[in-house]
Protein backbone atom coordinates (compact mmCIF):
# COMPACT_ATOMS: atom_id res chain seq x y z
CA UNK A 1 0.00 0.00 0.00
CA UNK A 2 1.55 3.53 -1.27
CA UNK A 3 1.94 6.08 1.68
CA UNK A 4 1.94 9.15 1.33
CA UNK A 5 4.58 11.26 2.41
CA UNK A 6 5.28 14.55 4.56
CA UNK A 7 7.58 17.04 3.48
CA UNK A 8 9.81 18.48 5.68
CA UNK A 9 13.13 20.30 5.71
CA UNK A 10 12.94 19.64 1.76
CA UNK A 11 12.75 15.46 2.07
CA UNK A 12 9.92 13.49 1.36
CA UNK A 13 9.75 11.18 4.69
CA UNK A 14 7.17 8.47 5.97
CA UNK A 15 5.61 9.75 8.77
CA UNK A 16 5.87 7.41 12.04
CA UNK A 17 2.04 8.13 12.73
CA UNK A 18 0.01 4.66 13.12
CA UNK A 19 -3.09 6.72 12.54
CA UNK A 20 -3.98 6.79 8.69
CA UNK A 21 -6.94 7.55 6.51
CA UNK A 22 -7.46 5.55 3.11
CA UNK A 23 -7.71 7.94 0.16
CA UNK A 24 -10.21 6.44 -1.89
CA UNK A 25 -10.99 6.44 -5.50
CA UNK A 26 -14.98 7.93 -5.82
CA UNK A 27 -15.53 6.15 -9.01
CA UNK A 28 -14.89 2.98 -7.85
CA UNK A 29 -13.97 2.61 -4.02
CA UNK A 30 -10.31 1.07 -4.90
CA UNK A 31 -8.36 2.29 -2.00
CA UNK A 32 -5.24 4.34 -3.59
CA UNK A 33 -3.10 5.15 -1.04
CA UNK A 34 -3.30 6.09 2.43
CA UNK A 35 -2.40 9.02 3.79
CA UNK A 36 -1.23 9.34 7.88
CA UNK A 37 -2.03 11.95 10.40
CA UNK A 38 1.20 13.18 11.33
CA UNK A 39 2.21 13.19 14.80
CA UNK A 40 2.60 16.41 17.01
CA UNK A 41 6.42 16.12 16.31
CA UNK A 42 6.45 15.94 12.66
CA UNK A 43 4.01 18.87 12.88
CA UNK A 44 6.73 20.93 14.42
CA UNK A 45 9.73 19.36 12.86
CA UNK A 46 7.63 21.11 9.53
CA UNK A 47 7.35 24.31 11.72
CA UNK A 48 10.82 24.45 12.70
CA UNK A 49 12.10 23.87 9.30
CA UNK A 50 10.17 26.80 7.86
CA UNK A 51 11.05 29.23 10.39
CA UNK A 52 14.82 28.37 10.18
CA UNK A 53 14.35 28.33 6.10
CA UNK A 54 12.85 31.91 6.73
CA UNK A 55 16.15 33.39 8.01
CA UNK A 56 17.41 32.47 4.71
CA UNK A 57 14.56 32.83 2.46
CA UNK A 58 13.53 36.56 3.61
CA UNK A 59 16.99 38.11 2.34
CA UNK A 60 16.83 36.52 -0.66
CA UNK A 61 16.28 39.09 -3.34
CA UNK A 62 12.98 40.10 -4.72
CA UNK A 63 14.07 39.23 -8.09
CA UNK A 64 15.52 35.76 -7.49
CA UNK A 65 12.58 34.94 -5.35
CA UNK A 66 10.34 35.53 -8.38
CA UNK A 67 12.22 34.09 -11.02
CA UNK A 68 12.01 30.47 -9.10
CA UNK A 69 8.36 31.35 -9.88
CA UNK A 70 8.78 31.39 -13.53
CA UNK A 71 10.54 28.68 -13.79
CA UNK A 72 7.50 27.14 -11.54
CA UNK A 73 5.10 28.31 -13.98
CA UNK A 74 7.03 27.20 -16.73
CA UNK A 75 7.63 23.45 -15.60
CA UNK A 76 3.56 23.12 -14.43
CA UNK A 77 2.77 24.10 -17.72
CA UNK A 78 5.20 21.51 -19.17
CA UNK A 79 3.28 19.24 -16.93
CA UNK A 80 0.13 20.43 -17.43
CA UNK A 81 -1.71 17.37 -18.39
CA UNK A 82 -0.19 14.54 -16.31
CA UNK A 83 -0.83 16.95 -13.16
CA UNK A 84 -4.37 16.88 -14.62
CA UNK A 85 -4.30 12.87 -14.70
CA UNK A 86 -3.00 12.56 -11.41
CA UNK A 87 -5.70 15.09 -9.83
CA UNK A 88 -8.47 13.18 -11.96
CA UNK A 89 -7.71 9.66 -10.58
CA UNK A 90 -7.38 11.44 -6.71
CA UNK A 91 -10.92 13.45 -7.34
CA UNK A 92 -13.04 11.92 -9.93
CA UNK A 93 -12.66 14.93 -12.09
CA UNK A 94 -13.24 14.93 -15.53
CA UNK A 95 -9.98 15.37 -17.38
CA UNK A 96 -11.04 18.25 -18.89
CA UNK A 97 -12.04 19.98 -15.45
CA UNK A 98 -9.02 19.10 -13.64
CA UNK A 99 -6.84 20.28 -16.08
CA UNK A 100 -8.69 23.36 -15.55
CA UNK A 101 -8.22 22.97 -11.57
CA UNK A 102 -4.16 22.67 -12.63
CA UNK A 103 -4.58 26.02 -14.86
CA UNK A 104 -6.45 28.57 -12.41
CA UNK A 105 -3.30 27.21 -10.18
CA UNK A 106 -0.65 28.20 -12.45
CA UNK A 107 -2.19 31.45 -13.32
CA UNK A 108 -1.70 32.42 -10.04
CA UNK A 109 1.98 31.34 -10.45
CA UNK A 110 2.35 33.51 -12.97
CA UNK A 111 1.06 36.99 -10.75
CA UNK A 112 3.35 35.11 -7.96
CA UNK A 113 6.25 35.91 -10.60
CA UNK A 114 5.59 39.60 -10.71
CA UNK A 115 5.70 39.73 -6.81
CA UNK A 116 8.77 42.77 -6.95
CA UNK A 117 6.06 45.47 -8.21
CA UNK A 118 3.50 44.21 -5.74
CA UNK A 119 6.20 45.01 -2.54
CA UNK A 120 6.86 48.36 -3.37
CA UNK A 121 6.80 50.85 -0.29
CA UNK A 122 5.41 54.32 -0.13
CA UNK A 123 7.53 57.23 0.04
CA UNK A 124 7.61 60.75 0.97
CA UNK A 125 10.91 63.04 0.94
CA UNK A 126 11.59 66.15 3.13
CA UNK A 127 8.70 65.50 5.39
CA UNK A 128 10.47 67.84 7.70
CA UNK A 129 13.73 69.00 7.46
CA UNK A 130 16.32 66.67 6.75
CA UNK A 131 13.63 63.77 7.45
CA UNK A 132 12.13 61.41 5.12
CA UNK A 133 9.54 58.81 5.60
CA UNK A 134 9.37 55.78 3.45
CA UNK A 135 8.00 51.78 4.05
CA UNK A 136 8.92 48.79 3.23
CA UNK A 137 6.78 45.56 2.89
CA UNK A 138 8.11 42.54 4.89
CA UNK A 139 6.75 39.33 4.76
CA UNK A 140 5.84 37.88 8.10
CA UNK A 141 7.47 34.83 8.73
CA UNK A 142 5.70 30.90 8.69
CA UNK A 143 2.28 30.99 6.70
CA UNK A 144 -0.05 27.66 7.54
CA UNK A 145 -2.15 26.87 4.89
CA UNK A 146 -5.14 24.36 4.94
CA UNK A 147 -7.04 23.37 1.83
CA UNK A 148 -10.26 21.45 1.05
CA UNK A 149 -11.09 18.32 -1.35
CA UNK A 150 -12.14 20.04 -4.24
CA UNK A 151 -9.64 21.78 -6.17
CA UNK A 152 -6.59 20.09 -4.82
CA UNK A 153 -4.27 22.05 -7.09
CA UNK A 154 -5.53 25.38 -7.90
CA UNK A 155 -6.12 26.13 -3.74
CA UNK A 156 -2.70 25.12 -2.82
CA UNK A 157 -1.39 27.06 -5.43
CA UNK A 158 -3.40 30.10 -4.69
CA UNK A 159 -1.61 30.17 -0.92
CA UNK A 160 1.93 29.07 -1.06
CA UNK A 161 3.70 30.36 -4.13
CA UNK A 162 2.55 34.10 -3.05
CA UNK A 163 3.62 33.94 0.34
CA UNK A 164 7.02 32.24 -0.59
CA UNK A 165 7.48 34.46 -3.21
CA UNK A 166 6.86 37.39 -1.04
CA UNK A 167 9.77 36.18 1.38
CA UNK A 168 7.64 34.04 3.64
CA UNK A 169 8.01 30.32 4.12
CA UNK A 170 5.50 27.52 4.46
CA UNK A 171 3.84 24.89 6.22
CA UNK A 172 0.50 23.58 3.92
CA UNK A 173 -1.53 20.84 5.40
CA UNK A 174 -3.99 19.52 2.26
CA UNK A 175 -7.23 17.79 1.72
CA UNK A 176 -6.48 13.96 3.73
CA UNK A 177 -9.08 13.20 1.36
CA UNK A 178 -6.45 13.85 -2.03
CA UNK A 179 -3.52 14.31 -0.58
CA UNK A 180 -1.42 12.93 -3.99
CA UNK A 181 -1.88 15.92 -6.76
CA UNK A 182 0.46 17.84 -3.86
CA UNK A 183 3.11 15.74 -4.34
CA UNK A 184 3.65 16.26 -7.80
CA UNK A 185 2.79 20.17 -6.96
CA UNK A 186 6.66 20.34 -4.61
CA UNK A 187 8.70 17.75 -6.61
CA UNK A 188 7.59 20.56 -9.41
CA UNK A 189 8.83 23.07 -6.94
CA UNK A 190 11.77 21.45 -6.13
CA UNK A 191 12.60 21.22 -9.31
CA UNK A 192 12.18 25.00 -9.84
CA UNK A 193 14.91 26.04 -7.58
CA UNK A 194 13.23 26.45 -4.06
CA UNK A 195 15.22 25.66 -1.35
CA UNK A 196 14.75 23.28 1.33
CA UNK A 197 12.83 24.47 4.11
CA UNK A 198 10.86 27.15 2.10
CA UNK A 199 7.79 24.72 1.47
CA UNK A 200 6.75 22.02 3.88
CA UNK A 201 3.93 19.73 3.42
CA UNK A 202 1.85 17.50 6.71
CA UNK A 203 -1.26 15.69 6.49
CA UNK A 204 -4.26 15.49 8.78
CA UNK A 205 -7.30 17.00 9.88
CA UNK A 206 -8.85 18.95 12.96
CA UNK A 207 -5.50 18.00 15.60
CA UNK A 208 -2.86 18.57 13.13
CA UNK A 209 -4.18 21.45 12.01
CA UNK A 210 -5.39 22.91 15.76
CA UNK A 211 -1.28 22.48 16.42
CA UNK A 212 -0.74 24.73 13.28
CA UNK A 213 -3.32 27.32 14.47
CA UNK A 214 -2.11 27.63 17.81
CA UNK A 215 1.76 26.79 17.58
CA UNK A 216 3.90 30.05 18.52
CA UNK A 217 5.67 30.08 15.49
CA UNK A 218 3.14 30.76 12.92
CA UNK A 219 2.07 34.06 11.77
CA UNK A 220 -0.19 33.55 9.63
CA UNK A 221 -2.93 30.98 8.60
CA UNK A 222 -4.60 31.07 5.20
CA UNK A 223 -7.87 28.53 4.65
CA UNK A 224 -10.16 27.68 2.23
CA UNK A 225 -13.44 25.17 3.08
CA UNK A 226 -16.47 24.82 4.95
CA UNK A 227 -18.37 27.68 6.69
CA UNK A 228 -18.56 25.27 9.59
CA UNK A 229 -14.19 25.05 10.05
CA UNK A 230 -13.66 28.24 8.72
CA UNK A 231 -15.55 29.68 11.79
CA UNK A 232 -13.75 27.60 14.14
CA UNK A 233 -10.17 28.55 12.00
CA UNK A 234 -11.04 32.13 12.27
CA UNK A 235 -11.52 31.95 16.25
CA UNK A 236 -8.77 30.12 17.03
CA UNK A 237 -6.11 31.48 14.50
CA UNK A 238 -6.98 35.20 15.76
CA UNK A 239 -7.35 33.93 19.19
CA UNK A 240 -3.98 32.61 19.40
CA UNK A 241 -2.85 36.26 17.93
CA UNK A 242 -2.32 34.98 14.15
CA UNK A 243 -3.29 36.66 11.15
CA UNK A 244 -6.37 34.76 9.49
CA UNK A 245 -8.06 34.67 6.10
CA UNK A 246 -10.89 32.04 5.60
CA UNK A 247 -12.47 31.69 2.62
CA UNK A 248 -15.93 29.88 3.06
CA UNK A 249 -18.87 28.09 2.18
CA UNK A 250 -21.21 29.54 -0.78
CA UNK A 251 -24.75 29.48 -2.14
CA UNK A 252 -24.69 31.29 -5.64
CA UNK A 253 -27.64 33.01 -7.29
CA UNK A 254 -28.29 33.21 -10.29
CA UNK A 255 -30.94 35.33 -11.37
CA UNK A 256 -32.59 35.55 -14.77
CA UNK A 257 -34.57 38.28 -16.10
CA UNK A 258 -36.99 37.74 -19.14
CA UNK A 259 -35.12 39.95 -21.76
CA UNK A 260 -32.01 37.26 -21.01
CA UNK A 261 -31.11 35.40 -23.91
CA UNK A 262 -32.44 31.98 -23.36
CA UNK A 263 -30.17 30.18 -25.22
CA UNK A 264 -26.84 30.75 -23.84
CA UNK A 265 -28.94 31.62 -20.24
CA UNK A 266 -29.81 27.79 -20.17
CA UNK A 267 -26.75 26.83 -21.16
CA UNK A 268 -25.09 28.58 -18.68
CA UNK A 269 -27.26 27.50 -16.02
CA UNK A 270 -26.63 23.84 -16.74
CA UNK A 271 -22.91 24.10 -16.94
CA UNK A 272 -22.53 25.98 -13.62
CA UNK A 273 -25.20 24.25 -11.71
CA UNK A 274 -23.95 20.17 -12.19
CA UNK A 275 -20.15 20.77 -13.49
CA UNK A 276 -17.99 19.38 -11.36
CA UNK A 277 -20.60 17.75 -9.78
CA UNK A 278 -21.85 21.21 -7.90
CA UNK A 279 -18.60 20.21 -5.95
CA UNK A 280 -17.53 24.15 -6.48
CA UNK A 281 -17.57 27.01 -3.99
CA UNK A 282 -18.35 29.05 -6.97
CA UNK A 283 -21.30 26.81 -8.00
CA UNK A 284 -24.49 28.17 -9.60
CA UNK A 285 -27.07 26.03 -6.61
CA UNK A 286 -29.64 28.68 -6.79
CA UNK A 287 -31.55 29.94 -10.04
CA UNK A 288 -34.30 33.30 -9.28
CA UNK A 289 -36.19 33.35 -12.34
CA UNK A 290 -38.04 36.86 -12.72
CA UNK A 291 -41.54 36.75 -13.70
CA UNK A 292 -42.12 35.02 -17.37
CA UNK A 293 -38.79 33.65 -17.32
CA UNK A 294 -40.34 31.14 -15.09
CA UNK A 295 -41.60 29.14 -18.05
CA UNK A 296 -37.82 28.78 -19.01
CA UNK A 297 -37.61 25.79 -16.19
CA UNK A 298 -39.40 22.97 -18.38
CA UNK A 299 -36.56 23.89 -21.29
CA UNK A 300 -33.92 23.83 -18.27
CA UNK A 301 -34.96 20.08 -17.18
CA UNK A 302 -34.92 19.15 -20.94
CA UNK A 303 -30.85 20.11 -21.31
CA UNK A 304 -30.28 19.55 -18.14
CA UNK A 305 -31.31 15.97 -18.47
CA UNK A 306 -28.74 15.55 -21.11
CA UNK A 307 -25.88 15.84 -18.49
CA UNK A 308 -24.58 13.05 -17.02
CA UNK A 309 -21.89 11.38 -14.58
CA UNK A 310 -18.88 9.77 -15.39
CA UNK A 311 -15.70 8.45 -15.06
CA UNK A 312 -12.55 10.85 -15.82
CA UNK A 313 -11.72 9.64 -18.74
CA UNK A 314 -14.92 8.87 -20.61
CA UNK A 315 -14.76 12.06 -23.27
CA UNK A 316 -18.34 12.42 -23.01
CA UNK A 317 -18.93 12.46 -19.20
CA UNK A 318 -20.25 15.72 -17.82
CA UNK A 319 -19.00 15.68 -14.75
CA UNK A 320 -17.59 13.17 -11.66
CA UNK A 321 -18.91 11.14 -8.68
CA UNK A 322 -19.22 12.69 -5.39
CA UNK A 323 -16.14 12.94 -3.56
CA UNK A 324 -17.19 10.10 -0.56
CA UNK A 325 -19.17 7.74 0.51
CA UNK A 326 -20.63 10.36 3.18
CA UNK A 327 -20.56 13.21 1.13
CA UNK A 328 -22.68 11.34 -1.36
CA UNK A 329 -25.19 10.07 1.59
CA UNK A 330 -25.44 13.40 2.82
CA UNK A 331 -26.53 15.04 -0.92
CA UNK A 332 -28.78 12.12 -1.64
CA UNK A 333 -30.29 13.16 1.79
CA UNK A 334 -30.97 15.99 1.09
CA UNK A 335 -32.57 15.66 -1.99
CA UNK A 336 -35.15 13.23 -0.22
CA UNK A 337 -35.52 15.90 2.21
CA UNK A 338 -36.14 18.54 -0.73
CA UNK A 339 -39.17 15.84 -1.75
CA UNK A 340 -40.52 15.57 1.51
CA UNK A 341 -40.77 19.32 2.30
CA UNK A 342 -42.52 20.22 -0.78
CA UNK A 343 -40.13 21.19 -3.73
CA UNK A 344 -41.55 19.67 -7.01
CA UNK A 345 -38.59 17.46 -7.57
CA UNK A 346 -38.37 17.65 -11.99
CA UNK A 347 -35.54 15.49 -12.14
CA UNK A 348 -33.96 13.38 -9.56
CA UNK A 349 -30.56 11.82 -9.39
CA UNK A 350 -30.76 9.81 -6.96
CA UNK A 351 -30.72 6.16 -8.57
CA UNK A 352 -28.40 7.29 -11.35
CA UNK A 353 -25.77 4.46 -12.76
CA UNK A 354 -22.58 3.96 -14.54
CA UNK A 355 -22.02 1.18 -16.50
CA UNK A 356 -19.20 -0.60 -15.07
CA UNK A 357 -18.93 1.51 -12.08
CA UNK A 358 -21.59 0.40 -9.98
CA UNK A 359 -19.86 1.73 -6.42
CA UNK A 360 -19.22 5.10 -7.44
CA UNK A 361 -20.65 7.97 -5.68
CA UNK A 362 -22.63 9.46 -8.28
CA UNK A 363 -25.47 11.70 -8.44
CA UNK A 364 -27.43 12.44 -11.82
CA UNK A 365 -28.24 16.17 -12.66
CA UNK A 366 -31.23 16.95 -10.05
CA UNK A 367 -33.81 19.79 -10.61
CA UNK A 368 -36.37 21.27 -8.24
CA UNK A 369 -38.09 23.81 -9.12
CA UNK A 370 -41.39 26.03 -6.73
CA UNK A 371 -38.07 25.83 -3.93
CA UNK A 372 -38.71 28.46 -0.72
CA UNK A 373 -36.31 29.56 1.67
CA UNK A 374 -37.86 27.61 4.56
CA UNK A 375 -36.56 24.28 2.44
CA UNK A 376 -32.97 22.61 3.52
CA UNK A 377 -32.37 22.76 0.00
CA UNK A 378 -32.19 26.25 0.06
CA UNK A 379 -30.43 26.58 3.39
CA UNK A 380 -27.64 24.26 3.22
CA UNK A 381 -24.49 24.02 1.17
CA UNK A 382 -25.44 20.56 -1.23
CA UNK A 383 -22.05 20.47 -3.05
CA UNK A 384 -23.42 18.15 -5.29
CA UNK A 385 -25.49 18.60 -8.72
CA UNK A 386 -28.75 19.92 -7.56
CA UNK A 387 -29.99 22.98 -8.91
CA UNK A 388 -33.32 25.11 -6.94
CA UNK A 389 -35.62 27.32 -8.95
CA UNK A 390 -37.04 29.85 -7.68
CA UNK A 391 -39.63 32.55 -9.09
CA UNK A 392 -39.61 36.16 -8.15
CA UNK A 393 -41.68 39.28 -10.03
CA UNK A 394 -39.12 41.57 -9.74
CA UNK A 395 -35.81 41.97 -10.42
CA UNK A 396 -35.61 44.19 -6.67
CA UNK A 397 -37.25 41.15 -4.95
CA UNK A 398 -34.29 38.61 -6.25
CA UNK A 399 -31.99 41.39 -5.02
CA UNK A 400 -33.71 41.10 -1.37
CA UNK A 401 -33.87 37.48 -1.25
CA UNK A 402 -29.79 36.93 -2.20
CA UNK A 403 -29.02 39.98 0.03
CA UNK A 404 -30.83 38.02 3.37
CA UNK A 405 -29.13 34.75 2.03
CA UNK A 406 -26.15 34.02 4.98
CA UNK A 407 -23.22 33.81 2.34
CA UNK A 408 -22.27 36.03 -0.23
CA UNK A 409 -19.22 34.26 -2.22
CA UNK A 410 -20.69 34.91 -6.18
CA UNK A 411 -23.98 35.33 -7.96
CA UNK A 412 -24.66 36.28 -11.62
CA UNK A 413 -27.49 38.37 -13.30
CA UNK A 414 -28.13 36.94 -17.32
CA UNK A 415 -29.90 40.10 -18.54
CA UNK A 416 -30.66 42.32 -22.06
CA UNK A 417 -30.81 45.42 -20.06
CA UNK A 418 -27.77 47.02 -18.91
CA UNK A 419 -29.62 49.48 -16.69
CA UNK A 420 -31.00 45.80 -14.75
CA UNK A 421 -27.17 44.64 -14.73
CA UNK A 422 -25.98 47.86 -13.31
CA UNK A 423 -28.84 47.96 -10.97
CA UNK A 424 -27.75 44.70 -9.82
CA UNK A 425 -23.90 45.47 -9.38
CA UNK A 426 -24.94 48.13 -7.37
CA UNK A 427 -27.29 46.97 -5.12
CA UNK A 428 -25.99 43.00 -4.43
CA UNK A 429 -24.41 41.67 -1.51
CA UNK A 430 -22.05 39.13 -2.83
CA UNK A 431 -18.65 39.81 -3.06
CA UNK A 432 -18.37 38.60 -7.14
CA UNK A 433 -20.69 39.20 -9.70
CA UNK A 434 -20.98 38.18 -12.94
CA UNK A 435 -23.21 39.86 -15.84
CA UNK A 436 -23.71 36.99 -18.60
CA UNK A 437 -20.90 35.13 -16.60
CA UNK A 438 -22.36 32.57 -15.19
CA UNK A 439 -19.39 31.89 -12.96
CA UNK A 440 -17.39 34.65 -11.74
CA UNK A 441 -14.27 33.86 -10.49
CA UNK A 442 -11.46 36.44 -10.65
CA UNK A 443 -8.26 36.34 -12.31
CA UNK A 444 -4.85 36.21 -10.07
CA UNK A 445 -4.31 39.94 -10.84
CA UNK A 446 -7.78 40.49 -8.80
CA UNK A 447 -8.58 39.15 -5.73
CA UNK A 448 -11.16 36.20 -4.79
CA UNK A 449 -13.30 38.57 -3.06
CA UNK A 450 -16.27 36.44 -1.47
CA UNK A 451 -18.37 38.08 1.46
CA UNK A 452 -20.30 38.19 4.57
CA UNK A 453 -20.74 34.57 5.30
CA UNK A 454 -18.14 33.01 3.01
CA UNK A 455 -15.10 34.85 4.43
CA UNK A 456 -13.96 35.99 7.11
CA UNK A 457 -10.75 38.20 7.33
CA UNK A 458 -9.97 41.31 6.03
CA UNK A 459 -7.31 40.42 3.15
CA UNK A 460 -8.58 38.46 0.26
CA UNK A 461 -6.72 35.38 -1.56
CA UNK A 462 -4.41 36.06 -4.52
CA UNK A 463 -3.85 39.51 -6.33
CA UNK A 464 -2.45 42.48 -4.35
CA UNK A 465 -5.33 41.54 -1.36
CA UNK A 466 -3.10 38.74 -0.69
CA UNK A 467 0.18 40.21 -0.71
CA UNK A 468 -0.47 42.66 2.04
CA UNK A 469 -1.72 39.63 3.61
CA UNK A 470 1.07 37.65 3.79
CA UNK A 471 3.70 40.82 4.60
CA UNK A 472 3.93 43.69 7.39
CA UNK A 473 4.32 47.46 6.38
CA UNK A 474 7.50 48.21 8.04
CA UNK A 475 7.87 52.65 7.62
CA UNK A 476 11.14 54.46 8.44
CA UNK A 477 11.38 57.85 9.12
CA UNK A 478 15.67 58.70 8.62
CA UNK A 479 17.21 61.93 9.57
CA UNK A 480 20.55 62.91 7.87
CA UNK A 481 22.30 65.47 7.53
CA UNK A 482 24.25 66.98 5.17
CA UNK A 483 27.56 68.70 6.74
CA UNK A 484 28.26 70.70 3.69
CA UNK A 485 24.90 71.72 3.40
CA UNK A 486 24.85 72.64 7.02
CA UNK A 487 27.69 74.66 6.97
CA UNK A 488 27.18 76.25 3.57
CA UNK A 489 25.34 79.16 2.73
CA UNK A 490 21.51 78.25 3.94
CA UNK A 491 18.80 79.33 1.12
CA UNK A 492 16.51 82.00 2.47
CA UNK A 493 12.97 80.26 3.80
CA UNK A 494 11.68 83.68 4.54
CA UNK A 495 8.83 84.35 2.50
CA UNK A 496 8.26 87.58 2.02
P1 LIG B 1 -13.70 21.12 5.00
O1 LIG B 1 -14.00 22.37 5.73
O2 LIG B 1 -14.33 19.87 5.44
O3 LIG B 1 -12.12 20.85 5.00
C1 LIG B 1 -11.20 21.86 4.64
C2 LIG B 1 -9.89 21.63 5.39
O4 LIG B 1 -10.14 21.77 6.80
C3 LIG B 1 -9.29 20.25 5.19
O5 LIG B 1 -7.90 20.38 5.04
C4 LIG B 1 -9.64 19.51 6.47
O6 LIG B 1 -8.68 18.55 6.83
C5 LIG B 1 -9.67 20.62 7.50
N1 LIG B 1 -10.61 20.33 8.59
C6 LIG B 1 -11.73 19.58 8.54
N2 LIG B 1 -12.36 19.56 9.74
C7 LIG B 1 -11.62 20.33 10.56
C8 LIG B 1 -11.75 20.72 11.92
N3 LIG B 1 -12.76 20.30 12.66
N4 LIG B 1 -10.81 21.53 12.45
C9 LIG B 1 -9.78 21.97 11.69
N5 LIG B 1 -9.60 21.62 10.40
C10 LIG B 1 -10.50 20.82 9.83
O7 LIG B 1 -14.05 21.44 3.46
P2 LIG B 1 -14.08 20.43 2.23
O8 LIG B 1 -15.27 19.54 2.35
O9 LIG B 1 -12.75 19.83 2.02
O10 LIG B 1 -14.32 21.47 1.03
C11 LIG B 1 -15.57 21.89 0.60
C12 LIG B 1 -15.95 23.23 1.19
O11 LIG B 1 -14.97 24.21 0.84
C13 LIG B 1 -17.26 23.78 0.66
O12 LIG B 1 -17.99 24.35 1.72
C14 LIG B 1 -16.84 24.86 -0.32
O13 LIG B 1 -17.79 25.88 -0.53
C15 LIG B 1 -15.62 25.38 0.35
N6 LIG B 1 -14.76 26.07 -0.59
C16 LIG B 1 -14.70 27.42 -0.51
C17 LIG B 1 -13.92 28.13 -1.41
C18 LIG B 1 -13.84 29.62 -1.34
O14 LIG B 1 -12.94 30.17 -1.93
N7 LIG B 1 -14.73 30.30 -0.66
C19 LIG B 1 -13.21 27.44 -2.40
C20 LIG B 1 -13.29 26.05 -2.44
C21 LIG B 1 -14.06 25.36 -1.52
Amino acid sequence: MKRVPLFINGEFVQSSSQQVMPVINPANQQVLAEVPMATATEVDLAVASAKAAFETWRLVPVAERARVMMRYQALLKEHHDELGEILANDTGKTFEDAKGDVWRGIEVVEQAANVPSNMMGETVANVAGGIDTYSYIQPLGVVAGITPFNFPAMIPLWMYPLAIACGNTFVLKPSEQVPLTPIRLIELFIEAGAPKGVLNMVHGGAEQVDQLLTHPDVEAVSFVGSTRVGEYIYKTATAAGKRAQCMMGAKNHMVIMPDADRNSTLNALVGASVGAAGQRCMAISVAVFVGDSYEWVEELKERMSKARPGVWNDAGASYGPIISKAAHQRVLGLIEKGVEQGARCLLDGRNVQVEDYPDGNWVGPTLFADVTTDMAIYQEEIFGPVLCCMRVDTLDEAIGLINRCQVGNGTSIFTASGGAARHYQSEIKVGQVGINIPIPVPLPFFSFTGWRGSFRGDLHAYGKQAVRFYTETKTITAKWTHTEATTGTQPNMSIN
